[in-house]
C-alpha cells in the first residue's frame, strides 16, 4: 500500500467505548472524563476507510472500555464484515474481553466470520480472587463463556476465533499461576485443545488458544516473582540500555534521570505500528492515552489516511529518533520493546527524505 514499509505494518485500535461494567482493581477507565459509545455513521465511516485504505490491518476493537457493552456490538460486527467483503480485504478483528456478556455475543463472534481472536481477561483460577480482582465480576459466567464460545466453535465446525486467556501477575493471584494454567489446561482439553503457555507480551504463534501470563514474569522460574517496580524497571532498562536510578525520587534527580535515559532510549514502535482510534473519533498516537488528550485529529471530519502520513504524527516519530521524548510517551514504562529493525528504521528515513537523522540517531545511541 505504502512505499514506505514500515507504515504497513500498523494494527488499528478502535475503541467502541470507553465504559466498563467493572471496577477492576488495576484499572483507571474509571476515571476517565467522558463516557461515550460509538455512534453508528462513525462507526461506518472509520471502518469503510480501514478497509478501503489500510486492508491488512488488523483491528484491536477495543482500548479502554468493553467493547460488547456497546449496544449495537453484533450490528457492527455486521458492518465491519459487510464492508469487508466489498472492498475484499484482509482485515481481522480482535477481541478483549471481561466475558461477562450475553449468549447473542457468543454468537456473534463467531458467526460475524471476521473475529480472529478473543482474549478473556481472567486473573485468578478461582471466583474468591477473580471477584476481589475484577470488582463486580462473576467468575460463573466467564467460565460459561468461555465455554460456550468453545463448544459452539466445535458444533458449527468453525476455527475462528482463536480464545486466549489473560492472566495479569499480582500480589493478588501470584500463589494462583499454577492453578491457573492447571484449571484452564483441563477445561481446554475437554474440548480437545492443548493450548500454548505465553509469558509476557510476545507470542509465538497466532494460529493457537493460548493462557498467556503477563508483564511480571520474567524468565522460566514462577517462584521468583517479586514486586512489579523491579519488572517495570527491567523494562525500562530494556527500552533505554541503561539501568534506572531506583532510589532517586526527587524531582529534580527524576528529570535528570529521564533525561538521561531519553538519551539511549529508542523512539517507541508504537509510533509505526498502532493507532489509537478513541470512540468519539479522536485519534491518539497509541492506547496509553485513555483521555484522547494528545490528539493527532478527529476521524469526524480527517481522513485516517491523513492522520496516519500526517505532519503531527511524523513530528512525534522524528522527535523521538532525535531523542526528543514529549507527552504521552516522555514518562511512559509501557513503551514496547521491540517491532522493527535499525535497518528498517534506515529505510523509513531515508524514504521520507530525513537521512540525516539517521547519523544523529546513531550517534546518540553509539551504535
Ligand atoms: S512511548 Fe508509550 S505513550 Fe508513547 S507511543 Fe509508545 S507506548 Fe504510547
Amino acid at each position: 500500500m505504502f512505499d514506505i514499509k514500515l507504515l504497513n505494518r500498523l494494527t488499528i485500535q478502535l475503541d467502541l467505548t470507553n465504559f466498563c461494567n467493572l471496577s477492576c482493581i488495576m484499572c483507571d477507565s474509571k476515571n476517565y472524563k467522558k463516557k461515550q459509545f460509538m455512534k453508528r455513521d462513525l462507526f461506518e465511516k472509520i471502518s469503510t476507510e480501514i478497509v478501503r485504505d489500510f486492508p491488512d490491518a488488523p483491528v484491536r476493537m477495543h482500548m479502554h472500555g468493553e467493547s460488547t457493552l456497546h449496544p449495537e456490538f453484533c450490528g457492527l460486527l455486521d458492518i465491519f464484515s459487510e464492508l469487508k467483503k466489498k472492498y475484499s480485504s484482509n482485515n481481522m478483528i480482535e477481541i478483549s474481553t471481561n466475558g461477562q456478556y450475553s449468549d447473542k455475543i457468543t454468537d456473534a463472534l463467531i458467526d460475524s466470520g471476521i473475529v480472529y481472536s478473543v482474549t478473556f481477561s481472567v486473573d485468578a483460577s478461582d471466583s474468591k480472587v477473580y471477584e476481589k480482582i475484577r470488582r463486580g465480576g462473576d467468575f460463573d459466567i466467564l467460565l460459561k463463556n468461555f465455554e460456550q464460545l468453545l463448544s459452539k466453535n466445535i458444533d458449527r465446525k468453525t476455527t475462528l476465533p482463536y480464545t486466549y486467556l489473560q492472566f495479569i501477575v499480582m500480589e493478588e493471584n501470584q500463589h494462583q499461576i499454577d492453578d491457573f494454567a492447571a484449571k484452564f489446561s483441563i477445561l481446554y482439553k475437554k474440548y480437545g485443545i492443548t493450548p500454548v503457555i505465553e509469558k509476557d507480551y510476545f507470542f509465538k504463534e497466532m494460529d493457537k488458544h493460548r493462557i498467556m501470563f503477563l508483564r511480571k514474569i520474567v524468565g522460566e522460574d514462577f517462584n521468583s516473582l517479586k514486586q512489579q517496580k523491579y519488572f517495570d524497571d527491567l523494562h525500562l532498562q530494556s527500552i533505554h540500555n541503561v539501568i534506572p536510578k531506583k532510589s532517586d525520587n526527587s524531582d529534580s534527580k527524576k528529570t535528570r534521570t529521564v533525561e538521561k535515559l531519553n538519551q539511549f532510549r529508542y523512539p517507541c514502535p508504537g509510533l509505526w505500528l498502532y493507532i489509537g482510534i478513541h470512540p468519539d473519533g479522536t485519534v491518539s498516537p497509541c492506547c496509553q492515552d485513555p483521555d484522547g488528550s494528545f490528539v493527532l485529529g478527529n476521524l469526524n471530519d480527517e481522513k485516517l489516511i491523513d492522520i496516519w502520513t500526517g505532519e503531527k504524527i511524523e513530528k512525534y516519530r522524528l522527535d523521538q529518533i532525535a531523542g526528543a521524548f514529549s507527552n504521552p510517551c516522555s514518562d511512559c514504562t509501557n513503551q514496547i520493546e521491540a517491532g522493527f529493525s535499525d535497518e528498517e528504521l534506515k529505510d523509513y528515513l531515508i524514504k521520507i527524505g530525513k537521512s540525516e537523522l539517521w547519523q544523529k540517531f546513531t550517534l546518540r545511541r553509539k551504535i
